[in-house]
């Protein structure tokens, strides 16, 4: 997330905030923060050291403003509020609402609250049990991967159905993408069944965990949002269900969503937005314990680092156990296969290692990475903060590298630049840099790498290589605003190739969903709250450029076939990939040590050609096949190979010379 939010009006106000004297507040260390329900009987509490009357406020409907009961909690252990009701009160909506200093706060429900109702307003007392669809408990992860042969495509969940050209039912919601067997009007396979067909192994979706920018009571007005804008973290968001008021539903339907990716071998990877809360004043954090959650500058304003009006504090001991409890309630109640944490830069390392430490426990094969960078200044010193810079210091968690995204493309920040793919032939070293993901590597000139001078990984599993996220211009629009005059074929080449470096790089690829079928935004930078006409994915597109789609395919299969581009150590990429030294300017051409990653290739020759001309390329000694090739070229070349502009290919040495019957083992199936 690197955009502005519209920033709420600050609803309420409360007193000075008072950064020394959270210390002196009591840390809670017991597991029983907020609901815990049986039949026999429901508990609850809350931490708020300064309250001095806590109470627990029941409600009959979630969209009840007076409550029909009030009940005083009695105070607890190192700042808590406890309260134990007997009998099944399942059922029951409820908020809690602290005095403190004789003022009484608003009533909210507390931040573990897991089941919510419309709009989030509500908490629900539920058992979890009754939220597990049928077969649940069968679901399973698909089988575990190292780091680096994940690849993650990155979707939104209303996006990918809401179009009509989906073919889907559920429209915009969780079950949308439990339907199996959907097609285009051209009868081209969407949603699931086309990233089935796709062949990338996680999906990551953009938040949905419940929050606040859509009002849940008008489902079907127009309304969007990317959901970086935290309400209930523990809860589900009630727009993608089919009834927002229904507690039990949202998470339900979410948890079918999951087994029917599961099922399909795909892992899901939940996006997370711990470092900021969409609510300053009013939020829960804030009504409970003013000031605590989150971080200030010296003369006692928020500090913001978010661009979002606020920024948490991952460094106090209850923010910190409340993300490593949050994430922790994820993965296990939900089944998640990975975690994407939002301007991880704002969090601090030694937070963000207990948590990879404990979800490890959970799941070892789970995948972690995040924005290894803010949106502002931090008064948190940047040395204890999980920047980008600071990723060998973390417990395999990647980042994002920015260098390969904007050497192929052009800096995100000016539409004009152009990158490597459309032409930029100095972009070469940034390539260089994305292609090691990062790491170490002999033959790279740092000086002329646009962002790092200096490599920041020491392994490929700290690095996702990608060119286009949800965030800024797509691909398809970068290359047409920064290069307003190439054709649409050139610009398609320029994607291709933009593609093929990004599938063929080390570390864990990234691809924005809808890239293989050129996705637009139609020239909207920043599209978080745009219109559907804007976000959604249009299938239609993928029968007009199914070339795009059958090339991706190829590169994603060409991946997974050959370990040689999925090295796991930073020394296996130094030692066992090779820079050509002699290429014409624009060029980049590389050759990967297939033997010694037992790949069924000996020997791999990478090139690109990012210039506006065709090249005659120099080969490497001996007998070359074509791998993949972009305009689908096959055969055999020695000595040298013509490289038309903007364009790659991949050509082999077969171990046992028997490569004219292995040419064919990089094309889908
Ligand atoms: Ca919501």
């Amino acid at each position: 997330m690197n955009f502005l939010f519209m920033l709420l009006p600050f609803l309420f106000t409360i007193g000075t905030p008072n950064p020394s004297g959270y210390d002196q507040y009591p840390v809670y260390t017991g597991p029983d923060l907020g609901l815990h329900y049986t039949p026999a009987a429901s508990t609850f509490r809350i931490w708020s050291p300064p309250a001095t009357t806590a109470q627990l406020l029941l409600y009959h409907s979630c969209n009840d403003s007076t409550a029909y009961k009030t009940i005083d909690m009695q105070k607890g252990p190192s700042g808590t509020w406890y309260i134990r009701l007997d009998g099944d009160q399942r059922g029951a909506w409820y908020n809690f609402r602290v005095n403190i200093d004789g003022h009484w706060n608003h009533a909210v429900p507390d931040p573990y609250a897991k089941a919510v109702g419309t709009n989030g307003q509500k908490a629900l007392v539920f058992d979890p049990k009754s939220t597990d669809p049928a077969g649940w408990t069968k679901d399973k992860h698909p089988a575990r991967h190292r780091p680096t042969d994940a690849i993650i495509y990155e979707l939104h969940i209303r996006d990918a159905s809401i179009d009509p050209s989906s073919g889907i039912k559920y429209k915009g919601r969780f079950l949308g993408l439990t339907e199996e067997d959907t097609h285009s009007p051209e009868g081209l396979s969407t949603g699931l069944s086309h990233l089935k067909e796709m062949g990338v192994t996680h999906i990551h979706l953009l938040p949905f965990f419940d929050y606040s920018s859509i009002n849940e009571s008008r489902p079907d007005s127009p309304q969007y949002n990317w959901g970086y804008d935290p309400l209930n973290y523990n809860a589900p968001e009630g727009s993608y269900s089919t009834d927002a008021g229904d507690g039990i539903k949202r998470i339900k339907e979410l948890k079918q969503m999951i087994a029917a990716f599961h099922r399909n071998g795909l892992g899901v990877i939940m996006d997370v937005v711990y470092n900021h809360t969409s609510l300053t004043e009013a939020s829960a954090f804030n009504q409970l314990v003013p000031g605590y959650y989150y971080r200030h500058t010296s003369d006692g304003r928020y500090s913001n680092a978010t661009a979002c009006g606020n920024e948490t504090a991952s460094q106090r001991p209850m923010m910190r156990k409340f993300m490593l409890e949050s994430v922790l309630y994820w993965a296990k109640e939900y089944h998640i296969d990975g975690f994407r944490f939002d301007l991880m830069g704002v969090h601090d390392i030694t937070t963000m290692n207990e948590i990879a430490d404990a979800l490890r426990q959970v799941n070892p094969g789970i995948l972690l990475y995040g924005e290894g960078w803010t949106a502002g200044d931090s008064p948190l010193p940047d040395s204890l903060r999980a920047l980008k810079k600071n990723v060998s210091r973390l417990h395999d968690i990647a980042v994002f590298g920015d260098e390969l995204r904007d050497g192929i493309k052009g800096s995100v920040f000016d539409i004009h630049d152009k990158g490597f793919a459309s032409g930029k032939i100095d972009a070469a070293e940034s390539i260089k840099f994305g292609i090691a993901a990062a790491c170490p590597h002999p033959q790279i000139a740092y000086d002329k790498v646009n962002y790092s001078k200096a490599p920041y990984a020491w392994s490929p599993d700290e690095v996702i290589a990608y060119c286009e996220c949800h965030d800024n211009n797509t691909l398809w629009d970068k290359l047409a605003l920064s290069y307003p005059n190439a054709s649409e074929d050139t610009r398609k080449q320029m994607h291709m190739l933009a593609l093929t470096i990004v599938l063929t790089s080390q570390g864990i690829p990234f691809l924005h969903a809808g890239t293989e079928f050129l996705r637009t935004k139609k020239g909207v930078e920043n599209s978080y709250n745009s219109p559907d006409s804007i976000n959604a994915i249009d299938w239609h597109r993928k029968h007009q450029y199914q070339d795009v789609v059958r090339y991706t395919k190829s590169l994603i299969h060409l991946r997974k076939t050959h370990p040689a581009f999925r090295m796991y150590t930073g020394a296996q990429i130094a030692e066992h990939l090779r820079f050509d030294q002699q290429t014409p300017a624009g060029v980049i051409a590389y050759t990967l040590n297939g033997a010694a990653m037992q790949d069924s290739w000996e020997k791999i020759w990478i090139a690109f050609n990012g210039s506006e001309t065709a090249q005659q390329l120099q080969l490497p000694a001996g007998t070359w096949y074509t791998g993949l090739a972009m305009d689908g070229a096959t055969g055999t070349h020695t000595d040298s190979i013509r490289l038309p502009a903007h364009n790659a290919v991949i050509l082999y040495k077969a171990s046992n010379n028997t490569g004219s019957i292995r040419s064919t083992s990089s094309r889908p199936r």
